[in-house]
């Protein structure tokens, strides 16, 4: 089998959940992975060098220099070179999309993003939604390795398998040709669930009225331990910032329980959410789409709804 590469991602002292989804589909589609993260934390390169890799380079971020497309390609472009993968895997993500371009763009390698599912078979094939998951597309590439692929968040499931420690090598980009220059990133709202990697998210639409009305729903948050979600007509309307969306121009989650308040369940909002283990839609109108998707529909204005569930929720917690 095949030889893969994976660009792990961390946040403080954590991997990130993509990571190890990262390394199931490496497992699919190789025997044997090298990785590649940047960060400054011993916590976080220490557990990703217990991910069962073969080797793992630092790509370590300097004071005032943490990230460059340009650098960080050129160094992959490098470890490319020497490792000679067949596959690159980057999380469909921010970062991994502004690199994963970048490092096909710099070695003219081919590109898939999105991928969602992998039939097995010599060569693979590689499953993408299209037009907002309307239509499922189906690839193989064409020509040598290697080929360049990005994984979306929360499909492929992450993997807990463990290996001897690696050392790891550390690498110091060059930023001589960067145009522009990551030198810090603020946490937006401290304590702030990240939809991505949350258990439970209760998101509202425009169904919920007004602005104000949202407050309900980080009070329900924060009573029960969920991430709170939005549709993008609220984002449209200012009512939350666009980091809360979700959907095909926001973001793909697959939580345990996904709370859907006063969303109609357009085929947009529907591309993000619907992967969601249970969907309880909330909605006034009874011939509304989202209860097509839902496990349990609850017909009734969310504004009386929500407070009656976060009432019985803690009261269930005693
Ligand atoms: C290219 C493109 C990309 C897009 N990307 C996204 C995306 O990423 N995410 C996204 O969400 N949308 C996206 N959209 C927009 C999408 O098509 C819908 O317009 C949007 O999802 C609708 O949001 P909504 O359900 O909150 O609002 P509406 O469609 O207005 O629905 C409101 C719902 O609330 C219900 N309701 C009203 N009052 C109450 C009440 N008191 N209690 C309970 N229910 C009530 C209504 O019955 C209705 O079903 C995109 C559109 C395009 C064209």
């Amino acid at each position: 089998m095949a030889k893969t590469l994976v660009y792990l991602e961390a946040k403080g002292d954590e991997l990130k959940k993509i990571s190890r989804e990262m390394m199931t589909v490496a497992r699919m589609l190789g025997d044997s992975a090298a990785g590649v993260i940047s960060t400054g934390s011993d916590a976080a390169l220490a557990s990703a060098g217990k991910l069962g890799l073969k080797k793992l380079a630092n790509l370590a971020p300097e004071n005032g220099k943490l990230y460059a497309a340009e650098a960080f390609a050129a160094e992959l472009a490098k470890l490319v070179e020497a490792e000679a993968p067949a596959y690159i895997i980057f999380g469909q993500t921010n970062l991994g999309r502004d690199l994963a371009a970048r490092l096909a763009a710099t070695t003219g390698v081919g590109y898939m993003s999105d991928v969602t599912a992998i039939e097995p078979g010599e060569p693979p094939t590689f499953v993408k939604p299209l037009y907002a998951g309307k239509i499922i597309g189906k690839f193989r590439f064409k020509g040598e390795p290697p080929h360049i692929l990005t994984i979306r968040p929360n499909i492929f499931s992450p993997s807990d398998a463990t290996g001897a420690e690696v050392a790891t090598e550390t690498v110091q980009p060059d930023y001589t040709s960067a145009r522009s220059v990551l030198t810090s990133i603020a946490e937006k709202a401290a304590g702030m669930i990240d939809l991505r990697e949350a258990t439970v998210i209760i998101s509202g639409g425009r169904g919920i009225g007004e602005a104000a009305n949202f407050q309900m729903l980080f009070d329900f948050a924060e009573k029960t331990g969920a991430a709170v979600g939005a549709s993008r007509a609220v984002v449209d309307e200012g009512w939350i910032e666009h980091a809360h969306q979700v959907g095909q121009t926001g973001k793909t989650v697959n939580p345990t329980l996904y709370i859907a308040c006063g969303i109609s369940g357009a085929i947009q909002h529907l591309a993000g959410m619907q992967t969601s283990k249970c969907i309880v839609a909330i909605n006034t109108n009874e011939s509304a789409p989202i209860f097509k998707v839902a496990d349990y529909g609850i017909v009734g204005d969310c504004k009386e709804v929500v407070p009656l569930l976060l009432e019985e929720i803690l009261k269930s917690r005693g």
